[in-house]
Parts: C-alpha cells; structure tokens; sequence
C-alpha cells in the first residue's frame, strides 16, 4: 500500500466518511474560489468537527509530510485557500468548526469556532445588543479562521479597526499537531512578545486558526447613510477631513465610488436606478452610527450643507428608513458583480496616506492610461483607510490570451508609483500566492530574514500552505 493511501485510510479511520472527502466530484467546491480560480486538486479533503480532531490530522500530516491547506469559505482573493497544482496537498476546511462557544455581554466578548461564518456571527452578537463589526461584502460566506488569516477589513475600519484590533484570544493548532491554547478575554494584557498577534495576517502558514475571543461593541440604535455627488478626488479627502471632524468621530464607513462603479452596479443590477438626477464623476458613499440620544439626521444634514457651502459636495442623497440606506448599500455591492461579469481584469488592494490619494490617482491614472490607452480604470475602495481597489479593465477589444500578460505589465506600473508614495501592495486581502513576488521584491535584507525565521520557527518542515506569502522551498 502506498504511503498516501495508508495516510488516507487513517484519516478515514479517524474522521469518519462524512469527515473525508476523496471523490473528485465532491472535491470540486474546495477547489475554487470566488473569483472561479483553480489550480489543481487536493489528496483530500479534511473536514474535522473539533479542534482535537483538526490537532489529529495536523499530527498526521506532520508524520507523512504531506502539506496542509486551511481552508475557510473560500471568498480570499489571493489564491491562498486554492489547492496546489501539483495535486500534493490536503485540504483541511474549518466548515465544521462552527458553533459560537459564548457570549459575555458584560465583557462585550464572543468566543468562536473558527468555522463560523462572519454573518452568523454577527447575527449572534445583535442577539445581546452588540455588535461584531466587520463588515465585508463576503460576510455571507467568509469565516471568521479566514478572517483572522487574512487580517480582514472591510467597510468599518476607521471605526473599528482590522480584525487584529478585534481578537482578543486564540486558539491554535501547530503544524505538528500540538494545539496553542490562548483563548483569552482579555482587554489588556502587557506578557511579554504578543504570539497571538504572529497569526493575524499569517494567511494559514503558521498555524490552523480553530477558536478566537473576538471584541464586541455596543449595538448602534440609529444609523444614517448618504450617497453623495463630488466633483474630484481632492474633493472627496477634503470632505473626509470635515466629516471627521464634524460627526463626533461617528463615521462609521466612508467609500469611494467613481461613476463607472454605479454604472456597473446597475448593468449587473437592472432594478437600481441612477441615484441623483446627474451624474457625478465620484461618489461619496458614507455612514454615520451611535448609541443613545445623538441626533445623528442633523449632524449629517450640518455636514452637507457645510460641505456644499464649500463646493466639496454637489449634490446628495439622504437615506430616511433602513430600506432606502440599503438601497444606497446595494449599489456598493452590486459594482463588485458587475465587475466580475466583465471577465478577467486586474484587482489590487493598496494603500497610500489618506492625505495622498488625490495625488496617487492622478498620477497612477496618467501611467496607467499612458501604457494602455483603451484600458479601463476603476478606482474605488475604503478612503477613510487610505484603502483603494485601483482596478484596471483590459481593452474589450483585446485578445483573451493577452490580457493576463497585459494586466500583470500594468500592475507593475502601478506598483512602481505606489513605491513612490511609500503605499502598500496589500492593504486587504494579503499575499498569498498572486502578489509573492512583487512582496518579495519589496522586502528588505533584513525583513525578509526575519520572516523567514519566523516561518521556519512555526513550520520548519515548510508543511503549512506553503508557496503562500513565501516560496515553497524558502
Ligand atoms: C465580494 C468580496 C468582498 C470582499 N471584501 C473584502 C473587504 O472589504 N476587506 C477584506 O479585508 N477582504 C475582503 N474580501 C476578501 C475575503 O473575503 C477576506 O480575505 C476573508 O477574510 C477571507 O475569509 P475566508 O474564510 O473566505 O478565507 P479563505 O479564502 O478560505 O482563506 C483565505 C486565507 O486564509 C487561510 N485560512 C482560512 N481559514 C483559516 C484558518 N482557520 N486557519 C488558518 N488559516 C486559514 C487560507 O489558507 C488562505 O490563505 C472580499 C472578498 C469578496 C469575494
């Protein structure tokens, strides 16, 4: 008997059929992301319902050498959950990992499996008047293991913060199968290095997230959304400054949307229709939230009319009901639809200081535009983070065979105006497989001894999805 099939009957024999996946046609969800990339297909799937069982199959691994895949709801937008091409790896999915371990309302703490969907979790949390705030346009699906993986953001940022702002503990198996217990609920704690902080953005090549304290906020009561018309960029940070400061630190999101997004939204979305009477070449979509008697309708109002005194807003809509600011929301998540139903274009995640991006747009639109003038560019994204998706559209004429060779020659334009700005490469969905070398480029002598280390001194056998962030023989 081959040593891999000795390995599968033993996972066989410890997880049970319904907890090992072998046949190709059950394989085929574990093997795609949301995107529809994949690249090759696994030994087998995992699929452990205790943190004891996902410890045994790491053991196991760890024994036979066979490389690990953690794997969540599959929404990562780097490839990193993606089994490998040489068909060489097992898939270890946290989908059964998913009950919410307790609530303390007092302590405003949730402790999780890290199978849980965000969604669920949420939900779970409103049930104690509090409230779990990342928010995504995955939530539907994303795990919270994904989540701390990934180091998520999301919409609510420059309230809330990352996720590394909201774990407070951790529960983690090793790659040789011993399990790091710290599932803290703690708001302070000055111990010595912070190990926990190790694994938020490790992306699964440390260690298999299993549970997590995570930090809860009071529920909001009241909540107000506006959609609003701007005529530049610059327009847009100047209003942020101002919205700062004249909402009491109340935001809550603040995105940027160009023109061509609400189009999008509404070609994938028929029933949207155009939200003001013109049209405006950027768009404000922000959210204000608070507890307790704020009038949160004036402050908005205040706000705008401050704003268009200053010729920073041109025009605006105003949500009234949680209906309507759900209207404004779909036109958020309807662009990404439509985005995706263009085909192949290139996304990127960056961040350069708030106080820049006006400066960046123009310039990375002025390179970009010059190298491919049939090009399209859609630059929106999180700007109370200095966050944007400065995504590019390849010409609709161009060949299918040219475009990803095409896109990657625009991206390393992009990349080099960033290196200018001292911006980010990734400022949401990590490194994965798809953005190693333009992370390894940028990497320091120093950094990148230092990662290495690390990942040799959490996996020195290289078994814990490896090829992601570093290269596999690293
Ligand atoms: C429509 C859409 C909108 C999005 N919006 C945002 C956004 O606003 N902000 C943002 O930050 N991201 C966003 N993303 C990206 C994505 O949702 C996040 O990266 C999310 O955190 C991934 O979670 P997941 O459970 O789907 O992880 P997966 O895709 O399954 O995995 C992602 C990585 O984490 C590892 N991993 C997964 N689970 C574990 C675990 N339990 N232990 C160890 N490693 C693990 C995987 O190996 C992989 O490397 C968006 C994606 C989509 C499709």
């Amino acid at each position: 008997m081959s040593d891999t099939t000795t390995f599968l009957n033993e996972l066989t024999s410890l997880l049970g059929e319904r907890g090992l996946v072998r046949e190709p046609d059950a394989m085929a969800r574990y093997v795609s992301d949301w995107a529809g990339d994949t690249l090759g297909m696994p030994i087998a799937v995992a699929r452990p319902a205790t943190t004891a069982e996902v410890a045994e199959v790491a053991k196991r691994c760890y024994e036979h050498g066979i490389a690990m895949t953690p794997q969540g709801g599959h929404s990562g937008l780097v490839a990193g959950a993606l089994p490998a091409a040489n068909g060489q790896e097992l898939v270890i999915s946290l989908e059964r990992l998913n009950s919410v371990r307790a609530i303390d309302p007092v302590n405003f703490t949730v402790t999780v499996d890290a199978g849980c969907i965000l969604e669920n979790v949420k939900l779970a949390a409103a049930e104690h008047d509090c409230d779990f705030p990342l928010s995504l346009g995955a939530q539907g699906s994303c795990q919270i293991g994904g989540n701390i993986a990934t180091n998520a953001g999301g919409l609510n940022v420059l309230r809330y913060g990352m996720m590394r702002e909201l774990v407070l503990g951790l529960e983690v198996v090793l790659p040789d199968g011993r399990v790091w217990e710290g599932l803290d609920a703690l708001h302070k704690d000055n111990r010595g290095y912070d190990l926990q902080q190790l694994f938020l953005g490790s992306e699964g090549t440390l260690g298999i997230v299993t549970g997590a304290v995570l930090k809860l906020s009071p529920r909001p009561t009241q909540s107000r959304t506006a959609l609003l018309g701007l005529p530049s960029v610059q327009a847009v940070i100047d209003l942020y400054g101002l919205a700062r400061r004249e909402c009491s630190d109340l935001l809550t999101a603040f995105e940027l949307i160009p023109r061509r997004c609400v189009e999008l939204a509404m070609e994938a979305t028929p029933e949207l229709r155009d939200p003001m009477d013109s049209a405006y070449p950027w768009y404000v979509l922000m959210e204000v939230a608070a507890t307790g008697p704020v009038d949160l309708g004036s402050m908005l109002e205040q706000l705008l009319e401050n704003g268009m005194e200053r010729e920073l807003v041109l025009d605006g809509a105003l949500a009234s009901s949680d209906t309507q600011s759900a209207q404004l929301w779909q036109f958020r998540e309807s662009m990404l639809e439509g985005q995706r139903q263009r085909g192949e274009h290139l996304r990127t995640d960056i961040s350069v200081p708030i106080s820049t991006i006006p400066d960046f747009v123009t310039q990375a639109s002025e390179v970009v535009m010059a190298a491919s003038p049939e090009c399209e560019i859609i630059a929106y994204g999180h700007v109370g983070d200095g966050n944007l998706h400065f995504n590019i559209l390849p010409p609709t004429a161009m060949a299918d065979s040219d475009k990803k060779a095409h896109l990657h020659d625009l991206e390393a334009r992009l990349f080099e105006v960033l290196d200018d700005f001292h911006g980010s490469i990734s400022a949401e969905h990590g490194i994965g497989r798809t953005k190693q070398a333009p992370y390894l480029a940028r990497l320091s002598p120093i950094e990148r001894e230092l990662v290495s280390g690390v990942k040799a001194l959490f996996d020195p056998k290289g078994l814990m999805n490896p090829g992601r962030i570093l290269p596999a023989d690293d």
